[in-house]
Parts: C-alpha cells; sequence; structure tokens
C-alpha cells in the first residue's frame, strides 16, 4: 500500500485521507491483534481501484500486502484458493501453469481479488457473472476476531452476505473460486454505426463469448470488441515480472499522449469536442490477435479519470445507452471519454448490482481534472428511471432510502451487518450513511 506524506489515494487521486496507523499484518494472528486493538475506524484497501471513498479513515488502515499466493487448488472442482489480497495479474500467472484460468475478467487486472470481490467487479458476457458470482468460499476475521469459513454449507448467510460486502463484515484473508482449464481468447475490433449496432444488438450479445462497445458521443460509430475461445496459437504467456510491469505500458503510446492533451484542452475548448470524437473513434481496440485469457481481457488504463457505472436490466441497455448520448449531445455536455457498455449474467449474491437480474451496464468517465457533476448528476436520472443499481467502486449519489427499494436484500443485509460488527468497527462515514 502506497502512502504518500502520511496520505492514502485511490487510483483517480479523488479520494484521499490520512490514516492515524496503518499496519501490516504478517499472518491470521497479527491480523487479528491488529483489528482488536486498531484505533477509530478500520479499512483494508485493495489498490484501491474504487472511485468512492470506501476505504477513507482516519482511523487505522490494514495493508494486506502479506496475503497473497495461491494457497490450494481443488483440480477436480475447478476451485482455486488464493490470498485475498493477490492481484489480479498474479491470478493469471499463478494459474496458468497448472493448466487453468479465470472464468472472465474485467479491463484491468491491477486490483486485488478481496477487491474485484467487494465491489461485485465485472467483465462483459451475457452468461458470464461478476467475480464475486464466482465465489465458492472465503476465510473472514470478523469485528469479535472470530475466523469463519464461510460457503454455501458453512454460515450460507454470511457467504451470500459478504461475496458483495465492499469491507464491511470483517477482513477476508483468503478467497476461492471457480476457475476452468486454461484457453485462448480471439480478440477482434471493429465500427458500427449506432443504428446498425442496435439492430444487431441481441445477435453481436448472443454470438460472442464477450461482446462490448464504446461510443464517443459525439462520433456517429461505435468501436466495438469481441473475445471468443479459439484453439489457434497463441505466443506464450508472459512471466509474472513482465505482467507486473503490463500495468504502466502504454503511457506514453502515441495514441495514449494524445488522448491526454486532447482531454487536458477540451473542458477550454468545446467546439473540438465533435471532431476530437470522431478522431478517438478511429483507434481500433487492438488488431485481431489471439493471447492467452489472461493476457487478452485486461488493457492498460493510463489515462486518470473518474467513473460512474450502473447496471440496468439487460433488455432495457439499449434505450438507455441511447437516452444518455442523446442527453449529453443535446446539453452540449464536455466529456472526453467514451460510454462503455457491456453484459453480466444475474447472480444471487446479496448486494449484487446482478442480483436475480441479467443486466447490461454503462459507464460514464471523465478526466480526473475535470468537474463529474455535469455529466454525472444528470445521468445518474436517466439511470434512476432504467431501475439502475450502481456499481459500489464507482461514482453515485444513491442514498440508503434509495438503495433499499432498488437492492430487495438491503435490509436483510444491514441487519446482518449491525449484528457482527456492532460497533460499526468498519464502518466509515460514508459507509455509515449508505448502511449504518
Ligand atoms: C482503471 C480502472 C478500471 C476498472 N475496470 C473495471 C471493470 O472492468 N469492471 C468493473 O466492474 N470495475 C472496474 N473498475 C473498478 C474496480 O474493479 C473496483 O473498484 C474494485 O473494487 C477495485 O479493487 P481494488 O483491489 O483496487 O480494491 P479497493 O478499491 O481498494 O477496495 C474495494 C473494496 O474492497 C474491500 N476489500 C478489499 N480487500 C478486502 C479484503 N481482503 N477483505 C474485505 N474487504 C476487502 C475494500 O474494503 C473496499 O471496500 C475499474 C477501476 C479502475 C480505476
Amino acid at each position: 500500500m502506497k502512502i504518500v506524506g502520511g496520505a492514502w489515494s485511490n487510483w483517480s487521486g479523488g479520494v484521499t485521507c490520512k490514516p492515524r496507523h496503518v499496519v501490516a499484518p504478517k499472518d491470521e494472528v497479527e491480523l487479528a491483534a491488529a483489528v482488536r486493538t486498531a484505533e477509530g475506524v478500520v479499512r483494508v484497501p485493495g489498490t484501491g481501484h474504487s472511485f468512492t471513498p470506501l476505504n477513507a479513515t482516519d482511523g487505522t488502515l490494514i495493508d494486506l500486502g502479506a496475503f497473497t499466493g495461491l494457497k490450494g487448488m481443488d483440480v477436480a472442482r475447478e476451485i482455486a484458493t488464493f490470498g485475498a489480497a493477490t492481484p489480479l495479474w498474479e491470478i493469471g500467472t499463478l494459474l496458468h501453469p497448472l493448466g487453468f484460468g479465470l472464468i472472465n475478467m474485467g479491463d484491468i487486472d491491477r486490483q486485488t481479488l478481496g477487491g474485484v470481490v467487494g465491489t461485485a467487479t465485472h467483465g462483459t458476457g451475457p452468461t458470464l457473472g461478476s467475480f464475486s458470482a464466482s465465489v465458492t468460499g472465503f476465510q473472514i476475521l470478523l469485528a469479535s476476531g472470530e475466523v469463519l469459513h464461510c460457503s454455501r454449507d458453512d454460515h450460507p448467510e454470511i457467504f451470500d452476505a459478504g461475496r458483495v460486502s465492499m469491507g464491511m463484515l470483517g477482513v477476508m484473508t483468503e478467497i476461492s473460486l471457480h476457475v476452468r482449464p486454461q484457453y485462448k481468447l480471439e480478440e477482434k475490433g471493429f465500427f458500427l454505426p449506432p443504428d446498425e449496432l442496435f439492430a444487431k444488438l441481441d445477435t453481436l450479445k448472443a454470438e460472442n463469448r464477450h461482446f462490448e462497445f464504446f461510443w464517443f458521443p459525439y462520433a456517429d460509430r461505435a468501436i466495438c470488441k469481441t473475445l471468443n475461445e479459439t484453439l489457434q496459437d497463441a505466443p506464450p504467456p508472459r512471466s509474472a515480472e513482465a505482467m507486473f510491469a503490463r500495468g504502466e505500458a502504454g503511457a506514453r503510446a502515441p495514441d495514449m499522449m494524445l488522448f491526454t492533451a486532447i482531454n487536458e484542452i477540451l473542458p477550454y475548448a468545446p467546439f473540438l469536442l465533435r471532431p476530437a470524437h470522431r478522431m478517438f473513434s478511429q483507434f481500433m481496440p487492438a488488431p485481431p490477435r489471439v493471447r492467452w485469457s489472461h493476457e487478452a481481457f485486461p488493457s492498460p488504463r493510463n489515462v486518470r479519470f473518474n467513473e460512474m457505472e450502473y447496471a440496468v436490466p439487460a433488455e432495457k441497455g439499449a434505450d438507455c445507452v441511447r437516452e444518455i448520448v442523446e442527453f449529453i449531445r443535446k446539453n452540449r455536455i464536455n466529456t472526453g471519454f467514451p460510454l462503455e457498455f457491456r453484459t453480466v449474467a444475474a447472480d444471487d449474491a446479496w448486494l449484487s448490482p446482478f442480483y436475480q437480474r441479467p443486466s447490461v451496464t454503462i459507464a460514464l468517465h471523465q478526466y480526473r481534472r475535470v468537474d463529474t457533476g455535469k455529466l454525472f448528476k444528470p445521468v445518474e436520472d436517466i439511470f434512476r428511471r432504467y431501475e439502475g443499481r450502481p456499481h459500489w467502486g464507482k461514482r453515485h449519489t444513491r442514498t440508503a432510502g434509495e438503495l433499499a427499494q432498488i437492492y430487495p436484500v438491503y435490509e436483510r443485509f444491514r441487519q446482518l451487518r449491525a449484528k457482527l460488527d456492532p460497533q460499526g468497527k468498519f464502518l466509515n462515514r460514508y459507509l455509515k450513511s449508505l448502511f449504518g
């Protein structure tokens, strides 16, 4: 965990805090002692890739850096167990030599397993759930100091609530999840004008294991990306060191430098919006290529931004994204980023945005130096009308009262949380306002 001048910051720089203590326990015994004796609110960040103040505390931050690595592999049941702070890029390199791979991944591989499970981080694919949906069990240290193993059979309530719980129920030390035999993915990119895209959307979703599109709202075509399983040859996977370094790759690529430069200028030069969006929409995500799954899913994201993302019922996704684009155009909203449209299967984790609902996710981004209010606030009203549920790691302004309406098991979660942590040891001000 990086602390600079006593301060912790999230990836975008939009959330900072000055904890009184930062502790780095070496094992579960030290972790239990750290939680028991902690001053103030205890938070356990992953790599801080959330845009919401989930990790903000002036009390104690726990660095779980020692809780990494592969802890067990049940080959017959295709279940792997990892230390909860294992970064995703490392999971890929640990599973591959064993002949396995993750079922799905999102846009990047910099987060920790505990972090992605904490917020139901997802990729795309209508038959594929979020990271939380693939969890089969976890070990958790509660505020009481008790350590529980939770699964569908052991403490099933805590299992259902804990799979998406933003660190409110306790500290996960190990997480087990379904994996699958290793596989290669062929990536293809292509452009479609919006009318054609929406006419073909159901087919594109159904015929590709992973389909998503990016739409710069002032451009007249969307950038589409598919990933499909293939038996074609792929280059050998990179080493763990290379995967680690990959996070920084691309920052100096000419298109990324241009993208950054234009995003710096756009707020002062709104007349550039349309030409800039048209130009950005010439960039293909990548040339067609085949790679092992853990290398194919993530891409470098080096231009820092803030993000809002909502999950809406799958059948309403197309109307919702069209309405958002219309709104942005009509109101000349200034943004240098595209909308991102993905699909996620329904699951049964209580606080999952995909709880009992096949979904489409729609994400909006604003360059880190740009005020998000003009874009995020009115678009959130659109999401509201489409029964949207916010991504827990991304910006939203929903209140406790609203969450109770849109999450059918919200109240049950609240009560279980209060039972497990009556003193609110893990509840910072932000989470207290939503779940206290
Ligand atoms: C560039 C970028 C790209 C992204 N791409 C995607 C994407 O494709 N799909 C998507 O859905 N999201 C995406 N996100 C959001 C991101 O995946 C989530 O916010 C995720 O939760 C971040 O993981 P993290 O390891 O950084 O955890 P943090 O943000 O540090 O923490 C997230 C939550 O997890 C909890 N937590 C972490 N470890 C533990 C533990 N051991 N025990 C209990 N609780 C724990 C924390 O307390 C916190 O509440 C992206 C974010 C960025 C910045």
